[in-house]
């Protein structure tokens, strides 16, 4: 099979077509043929990571795609060969007490497919046979592909965590990202009033086609949070989703409402934020972190997906050969919605 893999050359990290070995599914696993795989920012860490060891072993990233089911390890019988499938990339022990209880994104051993193991930029890679969901039929593979990471992390954060009600009001910071962007789509279900947020006119103009209500650009206006307040009456939004981090938390925390959530599932301005702790128990905020989903939390996304034709908002699509000029583009920030590799 062909791979889009990260290799040292002179020294640096690059990313090159190599031909590798199928991969041979063992007991309980699947060999899934890749039709399209999505970029996550964790595969923008793989590769600093990468470039980071000067002695790093060749490796795959990717963590999201879909595709049609090619081979069965043994003890599976939940898949038939020809399925078209997408894949929760998230990876339990399913053996912990948080396993067991089906809250994999807690157990103390999660990780992702391309991570630990090999990822899916590639024609092929082997995953736990349970890890594999039927594709909705109204998605096109890359549309699938787009789906796995943000939706079910935009799920969990929404329904799971911040328990959203129909008709609720949220703020959903940094508007383009794909895990916002799955956001806007799956509270605009539920009827929420969604306000969001970006640096970029051009995309608020964008979010508003898909159902925001108010777009703010926060290089533009200095309180962000007096803006949300405005709108919402004085009151406050019921739920803050918060994938910036540093840059935008000390305006999620004053933009919530009086016994609000903010929810938090990235940092990508930076981990230490600033928070006013006397404002949290005065207001009684509940500060809620969030990470991808459990099993429940991907069939859950999917039914809705399915049930509503949501269709997840692609940017660009490359082919796999491209995939490190793919990554630039997801560095440069200028992305709306999923980058696609097409395999
Ligand atoms: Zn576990």
């Amino acid at each position: 099979m062909l791979a889009s893999t990260l290799v040292k050359k002179d020294s640096r990290t690059v990313m090159s077509v190599q031909t590798l070995p199928d991969p041979v599914p063992g007991p309980g696993e699947a060999l899934l043929e890749i039709r399209a795989a999505a970029l996550n920012h964790l595969d923008l860490y793989g590769r600093a990571h990468h470039a980071a060891n000067s002695r790093a072993e060749p490796q795959i990233v990717g963590s999201d795609a879909s595709g049609v089911v090619a081979a069965l390890g043994p003890e599976v019988d939940t898949l038939e060969i020809g399925a078209e499938v997408v894949l929760n990339p998230g990876l339990g022990c399913g053996r912990c007490e948080f396993c067991m209880r089906g809250q994999q994104s807690e157990c103390p051993r999660f990780d992702l497919v391309g991570r630990g193991t090999p990822g899916t930029f590639a024609e092929k890679t082997v995953v736990p046979a349970a890890n594999l969901h039927p594709k909705p039929s109204h998605l096109s593979f890359a549309q699938g592909a787009a789906l796995c990471l943000d939706h079910v992390t935009a799920w969990r954060m929404l329904m799971t965590r911040g328990d959203l009600r129909m008709g609720d009001s949220v703020l959903i910071h940094g508007i383009g990202g794909g895990a916002a962007l799955a956001s806007l789509q799956l509270a605009r279900l539920l009827d929420a009033k969604v306000i969001v947020t970006s640096s970029s006119d051009e995309k608020l103009r964008r979010a508003d086609e898909l159902g925001a209500h108010l777009g703010i650009n926060y290089r533009q206006q200095d309180d962000v949070a007096e803006i949300v307040r405005k709108f919402t009456d004085g009151r406050g939004v019921d739920l803050v989703i918060d994938t910036v981090g540093a840059a935008t938390w000390p305006s999620s925390v004053a933009a919530a409402r009086n016994g609000g959530r903010v929810v938090a599932c990235g940092a990508t301005t930076g981990a230490d934020g600033v928070v006013n702790i006397r404002e949290v128990f005065w207001r009684q905020i509940s500060i809620l972190g969030s990470t991808m989903g459990s099993d429940k939390d991907f069939r859950d996304m999917l039914s809705a997906v399915e049930g509503h034709s949501l269709e997840p908002v692609i940017d660009s699509t490359w082919p796999l050969a491209e995939a490190g000029a793919a990554l630039d583009r997801l560095q440069s920030g200028a992305q709306f919605g999923k980058i696609v590799l097409e395999v």
